[in-house]
Formats: C-alpha cells, sequence, structure tokens
C-alpha cells in the first residue's frame, strides 16, 4: 500500500484533473469554483498526527477535517502535515505507516492491489461521478490496472430504518455472528437483487432458517420443486452461502424452534438434561453429525443473544397486535422458578382434579411424545372434568408459564424434564 501512496504522491496533478473531470460536471454552478479553490492545495494523502495518533478532527456535527498532507518532498520521500486536532506540524517519511489515502483514491488503490475482479458497492458511490467512476479511471491510469465489474445495490435495512452510523442505528457483522449462521445471512444477500433493499429484521431470523433450509433441501434432492427457475436459482446460490466446502451430502441442524425452546428452559433444566434432550432428537433424525455438548453450548449462547434482541425489539414496538405476532411466532416464554401460590388458591376442585390426572399419567409413562400429551390433555379436560379444554390448557400453561398461554403444550410438555414436571404438579 505504501507503493501506491508513493504513486499517488507522485502523480497529484493527474488524480485532480480526472476527479475534476468527473465530478465538476455533477455539480451546482456555485459550487464549481468552490471545487476549484479546495483543489488548490488538496494532495490525495492524509497522515496520523505523531503528537495525538488522531487522523481527523471534528469541528461540530457537520465538519469533519482531515490532516491533510500539505506537501511532498519526492527527493527525501517525506511529506509534511499539519494536525487538525492538535495542531501539531510534523514531517513524516512515506514508508512510516502512517498514512492514508483518500477515499476516492485508497478504493482503487486497493483493486489494484488484490487485483479486484467484481466489486459490489452501495448505491451512494454508484452514482455519474461518484467514487466508482473516478475510481475505475483511477485504478486504470494510475496503478494500470483495469478495476473490477461494477455492481451497485441498494442498502440493507435494519428493520423499518436505514442504517446510519451517526445515529447509532447499526448492525456489525460481529454482532449478527452472536445471534445467528453465517449462511443464513449470505442467503438473505444473495437471495435478493442487488438493485432493490433488503430489509433485515432480527425477529425473523427463524424464517429466514425456514427458507435456508428449503433451499438446502432442494439442492440435496431431498425436497422436489416445480419451478425450474427456482431450482436453477438454488443450484447456483446454495454453494456461494457456504463458509467452509460444501459438504457431499445434507448436514442436518438442530432446528432453531428447539433450539429457541432448550434455551429458554435453562433455569429449570441442567446443562446435562438439555444436552441429553438434543442428542436423542438427534438420534432420533439420524443425524450424521451429532454435535458436541461444547458446540450445542455455543448453539444456546447464540440463540440466547437472539431471544434478548428479539425481547429488544418487542420492548420497543408499540403496537400491541405486532408484539403479540412476534411473541407468538418466536415462541418466547419464561419458565418462574416458583409457582404463584395465590393461583393455586384460586383453582377449583375439577382444575386441580385434572392436574393430579395429569401427573398420575406422566408417572405411569415414559418417553411421552408431543401429540399423546396434547391428546390426553383434551380428554381429561372433556371426560374426566367435563370442562371446555380451553379452561384446563390454561390451567396447565398457568402452572408452567404462570400465565394463560404459551407455545403449543403437547410438545412443550414432552420436552420438559419429566422429574421436573411431577414436581410442578405436585399441588
Ligand atoms: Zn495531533
Amino acid at each position: 500500500m505504501q507503493e501506491k501512496i508513493r504513486i499517488a504522491l507522485k502523480n497529484t496533478d493527474k488524480i485532480k484533473e480526472i476527479l475534476r473531470k468527473y465530478i465538476l460536471p455533477t455539480l451546482r454552478e456555485v459550487d464549481k469554483e468552490e471545487f476549484i479553490e479546495m483543489q488548490k492545495d488538496w494532495m490525495p494523502v492524509m497522515a496520523i498526527c505523531e503528537k495525538c495518533n488522531r487522523i481527523q478532527h471534528r469541528d461540530n456535527e457537520e465538519s469533519i477535517k482531515p490532516n491533510r498532507v500539505k506537501e511532498y518532498f519526492g527527493d527525501k520521500e517525506v511529506v509534511s502535515y499539519v494536525c487538525e486536532a492538535c495542531g501539531h506540524n510534523g514531517k513524516l517519511s512515506i514508508w512510516s505507516g502512517r498514512l492514508k489515502l483518500n477515499w476516492r483514491v485508497d478504493w482503487p488503490a486497493k483493486w489494484a492491489l488484490y487485483k479486484t475482479t467484481c466489486e459490489p458497492a452501495g448505491k451512494d458511490h454508484s452514482v455519474k461521478g461518484g467514487a466508482y467512476d473516478t475510481g475505475i479511471e483511477l485504478c486504470q491510469e494510475l496503478y494500470g490496472y483495469v478495476g473490477p465489474v461494477k455492481v451497485p445495490y441498494e442498502w440493507l435495512r435494519l428493520g423499518d430504518q436505514d442504517m446510519g452510523t451517526s445515529k447509532g442505528h447499526i448492525f456489525t457483522p460481529k454482532k449478527y455472528l452472536e445471534i445467528a449462521d453465517p449462511r443464513i445471512y449470505r442467503t438473505i444477500i444473495l437471495r435478493t437483487n442487488p438493485i432493490k433493499h433488503i430489509t433485515f429484521r432480527i425477529e425473523e431470523i427463524s424464517q429466514y432458517y425456514d427458507y435456508y433450509e428449503r433451499m438446502e433441501n432442494i439442492y440435496y434432492n431431498i425436497e422436489k420443486t416445480e419451478d425450474s427457475e427456482e431450482n436453477m436459482f438454488f443450484n447456483c446460490i446454495f454453494p456461494l452461502t457456504q463458509i467452509t466446502d460444501i459438504p457431499e451430502i445434507k448436514l442436518k441442524q438442530l432446528p432453531l424452534k428447539l433450539l429457541t425452546f432448550l434455551t429458554q428452559v435453562q433455569n429449570v433444566l441442567s446443562i446435562d438434561k438439555l444436552y441429553e434432550k438434543a442428542k436423542t432428537f438427534m438420534e432420533n433424525n439420524n443425524f450424521e453429525n451429532v454435535i458436541t455438548i461444547h458446540e450445542f453450548k455455543t448453539l444456546l449462547t447464540q440463540t440466547k443473544n437472539w431471544l434478548e434482541e428479539v425481547k429488544k425489539i418487542v420492548e420497543n414496538e408499540k403496537d400491541p397486535k405486532v408484539k403479540r405476532e412476534i411473541i407468538r411466532k418466536v415462541e418466547i416464554f419464561t419458565i418462574p422458578n416458583e409457582i404463584d401460590k395465590i393461583l393455586i388458591k384460586n383453582m377449583d376442585e375439577k382444575q386441580i382434579k385434572g392436574v393430579r390426572i395429569l401427573k398420575e399419567y406422566f408417572e405411569k409413562n415414559d418417553d411421552l411424545d408431543a401429540d399423546s400429551v396434547q391428546n390426553k390433555i383434551f380428554t381429561i379436560a372433556k371426560k374426566d372434568l367435563v370442562i371446555p379444554p380451553r379452561k384446563f390448557f390454561e390451567t396447565i400453561y398457568q402452572i408452567i408459564l404462570g400465565k394463560k398461554s404459551g407455545p403449543r403444550l403437547g410438545p412443550f410438555l414432552s420436552l420438559l424434564d419429566k422429574d421436573w414436571l411431577l414436581k410442578r404438579f405436585n399441588i
């Protein structure tokens, strides 16, 4: 990069000329003069101050002043600069590693350095006279490299807002990796036409997983699609979503729904018991790659981080209908450590009788599956208690969750630990 900086410093006039050629026609008459004036003592390089280590200074909200290089002494390969932040007046060798090219030159220098063949960029850089246009010519004229294929794309929106660093409304790749799988993110980007904007919704990540799985199934011929275009599309983009070599067979993964459940019962079940549940699932579904407890813990942490983000969204959501919908779709719940005593006091004889029958049923039967549990609760309500099933379902929810509703009860209870359930039903 230092060599690229040297070339830029030697060719400042040429750079200015290219920038003028592209930028001037896009400016209003009044701004043209100002631009020409600004170019007079402009240099394409900035310096990191040796005294305060800053490269620029923010005057106020609007203007950021870079520590622009003032002069280039070609024979000594040295530049002079004035620090906008602390006022330091210094000199630096061009090989000091403390110089940086201006954005419009930095970009083409990197294309030349990495021999970039394709460089997608946001629509703001793709306008006429933008950094793309000047970049390609600078790349060819200065660095003798043809430059990449231009792929302009729309912005990625977070929820209903554009991302913006100044407003703090941002979402970094690092943050994303804390909450979900990188392949899913690649899928969201790749499935969308670059000129259309993407609305990324954290609360819809489970739908993105579903989409990914369908694509994966079609790629591995596990699922068929009637639509030949879709078939071609998935076959083309699936390999691009992979971050390692493409597996020869589909590597099954724990469903996000199961992980969401296991994550939220961590206060009542030990990690070993949770892993046991996950392992049973993997074995029952013939997983080729049964994950270790360590990998499982990583997935739980990731899911927990995701749920926390979703909860924040729910908190900030003003529309109660939307709020409920997110909670229902993501299946957010909390299991209180203790049952509310008042709740038990308020139960009538029938409700208590029902709970006892259900408890007995759990005592007598091992390995209960979701459907039989669901059916049993129905039968108890209808035959034993002769009350509307809804009322008895609410009773069970209250005992487990402290409120009248929650995820589908059959699968929910069958995933909980039997010993824990027996203790909980001991009312
Ligand atoms: Zn300084």
